[in-house]
């Protein structure tokens, strides 16, 4: 079977600094695939250009059978690939309800779109109980909640996110990974850019271990996860 996304030879700079030299890796349908790392290694500006926000230099990316390379953002969201980005992004003036409505912007089925807001909030009760509140309101923890449930409203093939669990309390983190549990048993495809190591490995399928804009490691996740140079880099041990 063909993936889902198939990232080939993929090489992005900011003017002359080289931030992703070259990576190659793909995606299957209803997988989790996480890009884990130290800071600055490349994973932001990968996702970034997935999404249409950078354009490589080089390298070719498929997306459900056709080229992604060249396409403009909307038209990528469009085509089933959804971005939560880093630092969430919400807007938080307007309402929860209203931020989840901008997520499904690209359609035009209202009466499935008001079903999908009722289902995000089936998935996080809290974004529900305050649907009507300025989403500035919301604490960390629950922006990241809806900054995925907004991504969700797309109905994406696949689904990106970045850093979910940065600067939450580890409950906090804990509800993100189990929500990523629950949207992957569901059948979501999931792209997952980490620094928590630990965390998102024991849910990926697959992982990607990047060092200054190239991947060094491959594996299962299970793999990965009992990797000694990853376990003494990533996972705090000696
Ligand atoms: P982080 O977790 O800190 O976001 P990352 O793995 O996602 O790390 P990137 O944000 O993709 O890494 O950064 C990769 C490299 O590109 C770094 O050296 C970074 O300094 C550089 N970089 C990122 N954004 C820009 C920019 N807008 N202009 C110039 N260089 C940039």
């Amino acid at each position: 079977m063909t993936p889902l996304l198939e990232v080939d030879d993929l090489r992005v700079a900011y003017g002359k600094i080289e931030a992703v030299k070259g990576i190659s890796f793909t995606v299957e349908a209803g997988q989790v695939v996480t890009l884990i790392g130290t800071n600055g290694a490349g994973k932001t500006t990968t996702l970034r250009t997935l999404s249409g926000l950078l354009k490589p230099l080089a390298g070719t990316i498929r997306f459900d059978g056709t080229p992604l390379t060249g396409v403009p953002a909307h038209q990528i969201v469009a085509r089933g690939l959804a971005h939560s980005p880093e630092g969430r992004h919400i807007f938080p003036r307007l309402t929860i309800a209203e931020n989840l409505q901008l997520g499904a912007f690209l359609r035009k089925d209202t009466a499935a779109i008001t079903h999908d807001i009722q289902r995000t909030y089936e998935l996080f009760p809290i974004l529900g109980e305050r649907a009507k509140q300025a989403a500035g309101t919301l604490s960390g923890g629950e922006q990241q909640m809806l900054a995925m449930g907004r991504a969700l409203m797309s109905r994406p093939k696949l689904l990106m996110l970045d850093e979910p669990s940065m600067g939450l309390s580890p409950i906090m983190m804990q509800k993100i990974m189990q929500t990523i549990t629950e949207l992957k048993a569901s059948g979501t495809t999931i792209l997952l850019v980490e620094q928590n190591a630990q965390a998102a490995l024991s849910l990926a399928d697959q992982g990607h271990v990047m060092e200054i804009g190239r991947i060094v490691l491959s594996g299962t996740g299970a793999d990965l996860l009992h990797d000694e140079s990853v376990r003494k880099a990533y996972l705090g041990e000696d």
